[in-house]
């Protein structure tokens, strides 16, 4: 009886134990790309791997990032979210937060020129009030830190802001807030 218990058991791995170890394997697999789709989108795993490089060196922010609280746009007097930051600094350079591709350069009257760059892990970074020169055209590729523009005050939705650069940071294509990743110092 014992015997060919185990003789059925050995017949048994022997016929079988290779669809089960091929199963085993293909659930951790999957497990595995499930686990990692997962964390890859939270902040955590998209932010560990990425330097980001501010947008201004010495910048001073002028205009702070809310999402709830409202501020007041002194140029268009209303009060309202203000879902970026706005930079100032002595030179006005403006560099690329992550290594990218311009994905567009364009003008309209509130924003004023404004160089949009896709990034890895979601992330897209969008300069606005930029002096029309600009240093990029779309397609191009950009490295962290890279001079892409100067600011300036185009962006007449902001004018009282004077000469500045409005930044705003997407992941995933939600807005969030730059000081999240960046070290900008308030001053
Ligand atoms: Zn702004």
């Amino acid at each position: 009886m014992e015997i060919r218990k185990e003789n059925k058991a050995v017949e048994f791995i022997k016929k079988y134990g290779l669809y089960v170890a091929v199963g085993v394997v293909v659930f951790a697999v999957a497990l595995t790309f499930t686990l990692l789709a997962t964390l890859g989108g939270t902040v955590r795993t998209g932010t560990s791997t990425l330097n980001f490089v501010s947008p201004m060196s010495n910048a001073t922010v002028v205009k702070d990032y809310s999402d709830t609280e409202l501020q007041l746009n002194e140029t268009l007097g209303h009060w309202e979210a203000h879902l970026s930051v706005d930079l100032t600094s002595e030179n006005s350079d403006v560099f690329s937060v992550l290594d990218g591709t311009v994905a567009s350069v364009n003008y309209d009257y509130l924003n004023g020129y404004t160089v949009t760059i896709n990034h890895t892990d979601g992330f897209v970074s969008i300069y606005s009030s930029l002096e029309e020169a600009v240093d990029v055209k779309e397609g191009d590729t950009v490295t962290a830190g890279e001079k892409i523009g100067k600011a300036s005050e185009t962006a007449t939705s902001e004018l009282e802001l004077g000469s500045h650069l409005h930044f705003t940071l997407k992941l995933n294509d939600d807005y969030v807030n730059p000081n999240n990743y960046l070290n900008l110092e308030l001053k």
